[in-house]
């Protein structure tokens, strides 16, 4: 039996770990590399085994580090089904589809303004080819093993990260083995999502190390960021929030309507311009029963058409504004009325949220805030480092607009949450392997396991084969 490391393998995009067991190959996570350019480079590259060789897809989550390369592994001839849970599936599809037509656009936009080496430049994966990939999507409920191939059966646990998130138990049959895909893990007593179940028992571990060297900013019931909103107010300008349409958003929007509502900041206007926002947040006051459960029960106390209106507003702010079409988000970018802009991407990468902050980096009055992981090689990453100049759409914009940053509304458990969740395990894993992480704290979190904990941990490289 082994297992091959095909993406996140110290670097935190591309998850990929490829399964081999007497014969059967079964792919966990299918995800795009993103950041840096050599790393995006490895997208356009065929995986080192053929796609029809490739029984199932196990897929923890609907990140699109984690399911963008599915198009792509659907276009080169995989056949099989995908697993993940409920949530998963219907999240999938809303990335997807976004990823894809993300990248029609770019490709369209490059060829027509001329900034590209490619002649001529061509998306990643069409809309068309993202389609075809969500037909193989197979839901399965949480906590119910599932056979994926022939000996190899799945179970998915709630991770806490997102909705439907997951780690995956693996039992292998022959030889009998337990390999836990850790996913990404999230993060214990936090509001919205619940708090990861524990580990159980596992031969191999795989666990993610995003954050192996940190311990986030302690909760402080959201004064950091209560403070930034209350400073871009008074400067009267815009804030402009960065932020994934999957997940964050909704954090962002729980935070915002709780200080309202406790009078620690202004009722501003907020505005959510993300295509998939909309339908993201549908699903999240559809599935508030695999929230927190205090998110749950508040909604179980109230009755009838009570209940109704207090689904409606999980994550209403008191002047939430959802855009929808491109014309209400031209005027957002071009006024300068005070107010909150939630956009996607999360790292500014692509998306909405370019042309947000095109229009607001220039004026001091803006502040542009991250509340998540920025990547090396991203533009999330260049601003929040002190970039005085960032390209965007073929041209230099220099930053004149404050640039914050909030990681208590982080998803992925900092290197004490790591640590808790290992001790939740009832016997040390014969292994365990760090992935998901860039190297310094995939190194720091490695020396943390073996001084406390004395397992033995190994931090594999890109391509890596280990056997088990
Ligand atoms: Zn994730």
């Amino acid at each position: 039996m082994t297992v091959t490391f095909l993406g996140a393998a110290r670097t935190v995009t591309g998850s990929k770990h490829l399964l081999e067991v007497n014969g059967h190959r079964v792919l966990v996570d299918c995800g795009l590399f993103q950041g840096l350019k050599a790393l995006r480079e490895r997208n356009w590259q065929p995986l080192p085994v053929r796609a029809d060789s490739i029984e199932s897809v196990i897929l923890t989550h609907a990140h699109l580090d984690h399911c963008g390369y599915l198009p792509r592994l659907v276009a080169q001839g995989f056949k099989g089904r995908i697993f993940c849970t409920p949530a998963t599936a219907d999240l999938t599809r809303v990335v997807l589809a976004d990823a894809a037509k993300l990248q029609e656009e770019d490709a369209e936009r490059a060829n027509r303004k001329g900034y590209t080496r490619h002649q001529p430049a061509l998306p990643l994966y069409t809309v068309a080819e993202a389609q075809r990939a969500m037909t193989r999507l197979q839901p399965v409920g949480y906590e119910r093993p599932i056979p994926v191939a022939p000996g190899i059966t799945a179970e998915f646990i709630n991770a806490g990260h997102l909705l439907g998130s997951a780690y995956a138990r693996v039992r292998i049959e022959s030889p009998a083995k337990t390999i836990l895909f850790g996913g990404d893990l999230g993060r214990y007593g936090r509001p919205v999502l619940p708090d990861p179940l524990p580990g159980g028992s596992a031969d191999v571990l795989l666990v993610e190390s995003t954050y192996g060297d940190r311990v986030h900013e302690a909760d402080d019931d959201g004064k950091h960021f209560g403070r930034i909103v209350n400073d871009a107010a008074r400067r009267g300008g815009k804030l402009i929030m960065p932020a994934f349409a999957l997940g964050r958003v909704e954090e962002i929007l729980y935070w915002i309507h709780r200080l309202e509502s406790r009078g620690e900041i202004p009722e501003l206007p907020v505005f959510v311009d993300s295509p998939m926002s909309a339908t993201v947040l549908t699903e999240y006051r559809e599935r508030l029963a695999e929230l927190d459960v205090e998110i749950s029960q508040s909604v179980g106390a109230v009755a009838g058409k009570l209940a109704d209106e207090h689904r409606l507003c999980a994550f209403c702010t008191a002047k939430l504004k959802v855009i929808t079409s491109i014309q209400q988000s031209r005027e957002l970018q071009e006024s300068t009325s005070p107010g909150i802009v939630i956009s996607s991407s999360g790292m500014a990468t692509g998306g909405r949220v370019l042309h947000h902050l095109f229009h607001a980096l220039p004026d001091p009055r803006n502040t542009v805030l991250f509340a998540g992981f920025q990547a090396p090689g991203t533009r999330g990453r260049l601003l929040k480092d002190g970039a005085k100049f960032v390209r965007i759409h073929g041209q230099d914009v220099p930053v004149r607009a404050r640039i914050e940053a909030v990681d208590s509304m982080s998803a992925h458990a900092d290197t004490n949450e790591i640590m808790r969740w290992l001790g939740t395990f009832d016997r040390p894993p014969s292994v365990t392997c760090l992935v998901h992480g860039e190297p310094a704290p995939m190194d720091a979190l490695k020396a943390r396991i073996e001084r406390e904990l004395n397992w033995t941990v190994r931090t594999p490289a890109h391509q890596e084969k280990i056997e088990v």
